[in-house]
Protein backbone atom coordinates (compact mmCIF):
# COMPACT_ATOMS: atom_id res chain seq x y z
CA UNK A 1 0.00 0.00 0.00
CA UNK A 2 1.07 3.53 -0.80
CA UNK A 3 2.32 6.15 1.85
CA UNK A 4 -0.82 8.01 2.94
CA UNK A 5 0.83 9.81 5.67
CA UNK A 6 -0.16 13.30 4.73
CA UNK A 7 -0.13 16.03 7.23
CA UNK A 8 -2.77 18.40 8.72
CA UNK A 9 -1.20 20.77 11.57
CA UNK A 10 -3.37 21.96 14.75
CA UNK A 11 -2.23 25.23 14.85
CA UNK A 12 -2.80 27.59 17.32
CA UNK A 13 -4.25 31.17 15.44
CA UNK A 14 -3.88 34.90 16.45
CA UNK A 15 -6.20 37.08 15.43
CA UNK A 16 -7.01 40.61 17.35
CA UNK A 17 -11.17 39.47 18.24
CA UNK A 18 -9.70 36.26 20.05
CA UNK A 19 -7.45 38.53 22.00
CA UNK A 20 -10.07 41.07 22.88
CA UNK A 21 -12.80 38.05 24.07
CA UNK A 22 -10.30 36.04 25.54
CA UNK A 23 -10.89 32.91 23.44
CA UNK A 24 -8.54 30.85 22.00
CA UNK A 25 -8.78 29.38 18.22
CA UNK A 26 -6.66 26.37 16.79
CA UNK A 27 -7.34 25.17 13.24
CA UNK A 28 -6.67 21.84 12.19
CA UNK A 29 -4.95 22.52 8.52
CA UNK A 30 -6.45 20.02 6.64
CA UNK A 31 -5.97 22.16 3.43
CA UNK A 32 -2.32 21.73 4.20
CA UNK A 33 -3.06 18.11 3.59
CA UNK A 34 -2.53 18.28 -0.25
CA UNK A 35 -2.78 21.33 -2.80
CA UNK A 36 -5.61 19.35 -5.09
CA UNK A 37 -5.88 16.25 -2.92
CA UNK A 38 -7.12 19.11 -0.27
CA UNK A 39 -8.95 18.61 2.66
CA UNK A 40 -11.44 16.50 3.86
CA UNK A 41 -11.91 15.37 0.39
CA UNK A 42 -8.47 13.43 1.29
CA UNK A 43 -10.02 12.57 4.06
CA UNK A 44 -13.01 10.78 2.33
CA UNK A 45 -11.18 9.40 -0.42
CA UNK A 46 -8.59 7.90 2.00
CA UNK A 47 -10.31 4.54 3.27
CA UNK A 48 -12.29 4.14 -0.46
CA UNK A 49 -8.94 3.86 -2.05
CA UNK A 50 -7.86 1.45 0.33
CA UNK A 51 -11.21 -0.90 -0.12
CA UNK A 52 -10.64 -0.43 -3.95
CA UNK A 53 -7.09 -1.55 -3.26
CA UNK A 54 -8.41 -4.73 -1.46
CA UNK A 55 -11.51 -5.18 -4.02
CA UNK A 56 -8.92 -5.46 -6.27
CA UNK A 57 -10.03 -2.16 -8.71
CA UNK A 58 -7.46 -0.20 -10.65
CA UNK A 59 -10.26 2.27 -12.00
CA UNK A 60 -12.08 4.80 -10.07
CA UNK A 61 -15.48 6.60 -11.06
CA UNK A 62 -17.18 9.87 -9.30
CA UNK A 63 -19.58 12.22 -9.82
CA UNK A 64 -19.79 16.10 -9.10
CA UNK A 65 -20.43 19.24 -10.43
CA UNK A 66 -17.66 21.34 -13.05
CA UNK A 67 -16.08 22.89 -9.99
CA UNK A 68 -16.05 20.29 -7.92
CA UNK A 69 -13.43 19.86 -5.51
CA UNK A 70 -13.54 16.10 -4.87
CA UNK A 71 -13.45 15.59 -8.86
CA UNK A 72 -10.11 17.42 -8.33
CA UNK A 73 -9.23 15.55 -5.20
CA UNK A 74 -10.55 12.22 -6.94
CA UNK A 75 -8.02 12.61 -10.22
CA UNK A 76 -5.06 14.02 -8.39
CA UNK A 77 -5.32 10.98 -5.75
CA UNK A 78 -5.45 8.43 -8.66
CA UNK A 79 -2.46 9.84 -10.64
CA UNK A 80 -0.75 9.78 -7.59
CA UNK A 81 -1.64 5.95 -5.95
CA UNK A 82 -1.86 4.46 -9.46
CA UNK A 83 -5.74 4.18 -10.20
CA UNK A 84 -7.09 5.54 -13.73
CA UNK A 85 -9.82 7.54 -13.17
CA UNK A 86 -12.72 8.87 -14.67
CA UNK A 87 -16.17 11.14 -13.91
CA UNK A 88 -19.34 11.77 -14.76
CA UNK A 89 -19.88 15.90 -14.58
CA UNK A 90 -23.29 17.13 -13.94
CA UNK A 91 -24.79 20.07 -16.23
CA UNK A 92 -23.66 21.11 -20.32
CA UNK A 93 -20.06 21.10 -21.37
CA UNK A 94 -18.03 23.07 -20.24
CA UNK A 95 -14.54 24.54 -19.58
CA UNK A 96 -12.89 25.60 -16.64
CA UNK A 97 -9.47 25.69 -14.80
CA UNK A 98 -10.47 22.67 -11.90
CA UNK A 99 -11.79 20.43 -15.05
CA UNK A 100 -8.60 21.00 -16.85
CA UNK A 101 -6.38 20.06 -14.25
CA UNK A 102 -8.43 17.12 -13.87
CA UNK A 103 -7.56 16.08 -17.48
CA UNK A 104 -4.12 17.17 -16.69
CA UNK A 105 -4.63 14.70 -13.92
CA UNK A 106 -5.40 11.90 -16.69
CA UNK A 107 -9.21 12.11 -15.69
CA UNK A 108 -11.58 10.93 -18.74
CA UNK A 109 -14.71 13.26 -18.32
CA UNK A 110 -18.64 12.43 -19.51
CA UNK A 111 -20.49 15.78 -19.32
CA UNK A 112 -24.56 14.36 -18.77
CA UNK A 113 -27.79 16.16 -18.17
CA UNK A 114 -29.15 16.96 -14.68
CA UNK A 115 -31.71 14.42 -15.41
CA UNK A 116 -29.21 11.57 -16.45
CA UNK A 117 -26.99 12.49 -13.70
CA UNK A 118 -29.79 11.57 -11.04
CA UNK A 119 -29.39 8.31 -11.77
CA UNK A 120 -25.49 7.51 -10.40
CA UNK A 121 -25.88 3.72 -10.21
CA UNK A 122 -27.41 3.52 -13.74
CA UNK A 123 -24.72 5.99 -15.54
CA UNK A 124 -22.15 3.72 -13.51
CA UNK A 125 -23.28 0.12 -14.70
CA UNK A 126 -23.89 1.70 -18.06
CA UNK A 127 -19.74 1.77 -18.72
CA UNK A 128 -18.57 -0.61 -21.04
CA UNK A 129 -16.22 -2.26 -18.29
CA UNK A 130 -17.55 -1.99 -14.48
CA UNK A 131 -15.35 -5.36 -13.38
CA UNK A 132 -12.19 -2.95 -12.80
CA UNK A 133 -14.31 -0.37 -11.69
CA UNK A 134 -14.66 1.16 -8.40
CA UNK A 135 -17.61 3.55 -7.65
CA UNK A 136 -17.57 6.84 -5.32
CA UNK A 137 -20.79 8.58 -4.57
CA UNK A 138 -20.81 12.46 -5.46
CA UNK A 139 -18.50 14.52 -2.88
CA UNK A 140 -17.28 11.14 -1.45
CA UNK A 141 -20.57 10.31 0.16
CA UNK A 142 -20.56 7.45 2.48
CA UNK A 143 -19.87 5.02 5.28
CA UNK A 144 -15.97 4.86 4.06
CA UNK A 145 -15.76 8.59 3.65
CA UNK A 146 -16.60 8.82 7.41
CA UNK A 147 -13.75 6.83 8.66
CA UNK A 148 -11.09 9.01 6.99
CA UNK A 149 -13.15 12.16 8.25
CA UNK A 150 -13.05 10.60 12.40
CA UNK A 151 -9.39 11.11 12.00
CA UNK A 152 -9.83 14.97 12.01
CA UNK A 153 -10.98 14.36 15.50
CA UNK A 154 -8.20 11.55 16.50
CA UNK A 155 -4.83 13.20 15.13
CA UNK A 156 -5.84 15.58 17.50
CA UNK A 157 -3.37 16.57 20.92
CA UNK A 158 -5.43 19.33 22.85
CA UNK A 159 -8.90 18.82 23.74
CA UNK A 160 -11.40 21.40 22.85
CA UNK A 161 -14.90 22.90 24.26
CA UNK A 162 -16.04 23.69 20.51
CA UNK A 163 -15.28 22.65 16.98
CA UNK A 164 -16.54 24.30 14.02
CA UNK A 165 -16.70 22.82 10.44
CA UNK A 166 -18.58 23.56 6.80
CA UNK A 167 -21.29 21.16 5.76
CA UNK A 168 -22.06 20.25 2.05
CA UNK A 169 -23.21 16.67 2.24
CA UNK A 170 -22.79 16.58 6.35
CA UNK A 171 -20.27 13.32 5.55
CA UNK A 172 -17.49 15.14 7.48
CA UNK A 173 -19.61 16.57 10.34
CA UNK A 174 -21.23 13.12 10.93
CA UNK A 175 -17.31 11.33 10.65
CA UNK A 176 -16.48 14.40 13.37
CA UNK A 177 -19.39 13.36 15.52
CA UNK A 178 -18.66 9.48 15.50
CA UNK A 179 -15.22 9.86 16.80
CA UNK A 180 -16.23 12.50 19.77
CA UNK A 181 -18.96 9.98 20.85
CA UNK A 182 -16.32 6.83 20.50
CA UNK A 183 -13.41 8.88 22.17
CA UNK A 184 -15.70 9.88 25.12
CA UNK A 185 -14.90 13.88 24.30
CA UNK A 186 -17.40 16.27 25.78
CA UNK A 187 -16.84 19.06 23.11
CA UNK A 188 -19.57 20.78 21.06
CA UNK A 189 -19.85 20.10 17.50
CA UNK A 190 -20.73 23.42 15.36
CA UNK A 191 -21.94 22.70 11.92
CA UNK A 192 -22.34 25.55 9.43
CA UNK A 193 -24.85 24.40 6.51
CA UNK A 194 -23.25 26.31 3.34
CA UNK A 195 -27.17 25.57 1.70
CA UNK A 196 -30.05 26.95 2.29
CA UNK A 197 -32.97 25.16 4.31
CA UNK A 198 -29.87 23.56 5.96
CA UNK A 199 -31.25 21.47 8.68
CA UNK A 200 -31.77 18.21 6.11
CA UNK A 201 -27.81 18.27 7.21
CA UNK A 202 -28.82 16.61 10.26
CA UNK A 203 -31.04 13.80 8.63
CA UNK A 204 -27.73 13.21 6.23
CA UNK A 205 -25.76 12.81 9.47
CA UNK A 206 -28.39 10.25 11.07
CA UNK A 207 -28.17 8.50 7.63
CA UNK A 208 -24.45 8.19 8.27
CA UNK A 209 -25.27 6.49 12.21
CA UNK A 210 -23.71 9.55 13.10
CA UNK A 211 -24.85 10.55 17.00
CA UNK A 212 -26.68 13.98 17.19
CA UNK A 213 -26.48 15.15 20.99
CA UNK A 214 -23.80 16.89 20.80
CA UNK A 215 -24.22 18.75 17.39
CA UNK A 216 -25.45 22.28 16.72
CA UNK A 217 -26.54 23.59 13.24
CA UNK A 218 -26.06 26.83 12.55
CA UNK A 219 -28.85 27.69 9.12
CA UNK A 220 -28.35 31.33 9.03
CA UNK A 221 -24.75 31.46 7.46
CA UNK A 222 -25.88 30.04 3.82
CA UNK A 223 -25.59 33.53 2.54
CA UNK A 224 -27.88 32.76 -0.42
CA UNK A 225 -27.31 29.45 -0.81
CA UNK A 226 -25.20 27.14 -2.42
CA UNK A 227 -21.89 28.82 -3.75
CA UNK A 228 -23.74 31.82 -3.81
CA UNK A 229 -22.14 34.80 -1.70
CA UNK A 230 -22.83 38.67 -0.77
CA UNK A 231 -20.13 41.80 -0.10
CA UNK A 232 -20.43 40.84 3.71
CA UNK A 233 -19.06 37.40 3.05
CA UNK A 234 -16.37 38.66 0.69
CA UNK A 235 -14.89 41.43 3.02
CA UNK A 236 -14.96 39.49 5.75
CA UNK A 237 -12.75 37.01 3.78
CA UNK A 238 -10.29 39.58 2.29
CA UNK A 239 -9.89 41.44 6.56
CA UNK A 240 -9.20 37.85 7.58
CA UNK A 241 -6.44 36.72 4.82
CA UNK A 242 -4.94 40.08 5.35
CA UNK A 243 -4.68 39.53 8.80
CA UNK A 244 -3.58 35.77 8.74
CA UNK A 245 -1.77 34.99 6.06
CA UNK A 246 -4.79 31.96 5.54
CA UNK A 247 -6.44 31.41 2.18
CA UNK A 248 -10.36 30.51 3.11
CA UNK A 249 -12.73 30.59 0.29
CA UNK A 250 -16.74 31.68 -0.28
CA UNK A 251 -18.02 28.39 -0.91
CA UNK A 252 -17.40 26.78 1.98
CA UNK A 253 -14.41 27.62 4.82
CA UNK A 254 -15.63 31.36 4.56
CA UNK A 255 -18.80 30.65 5.55
CA UNK A 256 -18.55 28.36 8.60
CA UNK A 257 -15.13 30.67 9.88
CA UNK A 258 -17.84 33.70 9.75
CA UNK A 259 -19.91 31.84 11.48
CA UNK A 260 -17.86 31.30 14.27
CA UNK A 261 -16.48 34.64 14.27
CA UNK A 262 -20.17 36.26 14.33
CA UNK A 263 -20.57 33.99 17.56
CA UNK A 264 -17.75 34.74 18.96
CA UNK A 265 -18.65 38.40 18.57
CA UNK A 266 -22.25 37.77 20.63
CA UNK A 267 -20.38 36.25 23.09
CA UNK A 268 -21.66 33.37 23.09
CA UNK A 269 -18.47 31.88 24.79
CA UNK A 270 -17.06 32.06 27.79
CA UNK A 271 -13.30 33.72 28.20
CA UNK A 272 -10.74 31.05 28.41
CA UNK A 273 -12.81 28.39 26.20
CA UNK A 274 -11.21 26.48 23.68
CA UNK A 275 -12.22 26.60 19.97
CA UNK A 276 -11.34 24.06 17.01
CA UNK A 277 -11.73 25.55 13.33
CA UNK A 278 -11.56 22.89 10.76
CA UNK A 279 -10.24 24.23 7.86
CA UNK A 280 -11.56 21.93 5.16
CA UNK A 281 -9.33 22.85 2.66
CA UNK A 282 -11.04 23.33 -1.52
CA UNK A 283 -8.91 26.79 -1.68
CA UNK A 284 -9.26 25.90 -5.80
CA UNK A 285 -12.37 26.74 -5.32
CA UNK A 286 -11.42 30.48 -5.40
CA UNK A 287 -10.08 30.17 -9.07
CA UNK A 288 -13.87 30.29 -10.22
CA UNK A 289 -14.44 33.20 -7.92
CA UNK A 290 -11.48 35.88 -8.16
CA UNK A 291 -13.34 38.95 -9.93
CA UNK A 292 -15.58 39.19 -6.56
CA UNK A 293 -12.25 40.03 -5.00
CA UNK A 294 -10.64 42.76 -7.53
CA UNK A 295 -10.41 45.65 -5.65
C1 LIG B 1 -16.75 19.48 0.05
C2 LIG B 1 -16.36 20.48 1.07
C3 LIG B 1 -17.05 20.62 2.29
C4 LIG B 1 -18.32 19.85 2.60
O1 LIG B 1 -18.05 18.65 3.22
P1 LIG B 1 -19.22 17.59 3.49
O2 LIG B 1 -18.53 16.43 4.05
O3 LIG B 1 -19.82 17.29 2.14
O4 LIG B 1 -20.22 18.21 4.37
C5 LIG B 1 -16.57 21.52 3.23
N1 LIG B 1 -15.48 22.28 2.96
C6 LIG B 1 -14.80 22.20 1.80
C7 LIG B 1 -13.65 23.10 1.58
C8 LIG B 1 -15.22 21.29 0.82
O5 LIG B 1 -14.54 21.23 -0.34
Amino acid sequence: MQDFSFYSPEQKMNHPLYDLKGVEVGFKRDDLIHPFISGNKWRKLKYNLKKAQETNKSHLVTFGGAWSNHILATACAGATFGYSTEAFIRGEIVDNPVLTLCQLFGMKLHFVSREQYRDKHRLFADLPDTDNAYFIDEGGWGIEATKGCREIITELSVTYSHIFCAAGTGTTAAGIAMALSENNLSSKLHVIPVLKDGSFIADEMQKLCAPMGQTVLHTDYHFGGYAKTKSELIDFIKDFVAKTGILIEPTYTGKALYALHDLIKQDTFQSGERILFVHTGGLTGLLGMLDRFKM
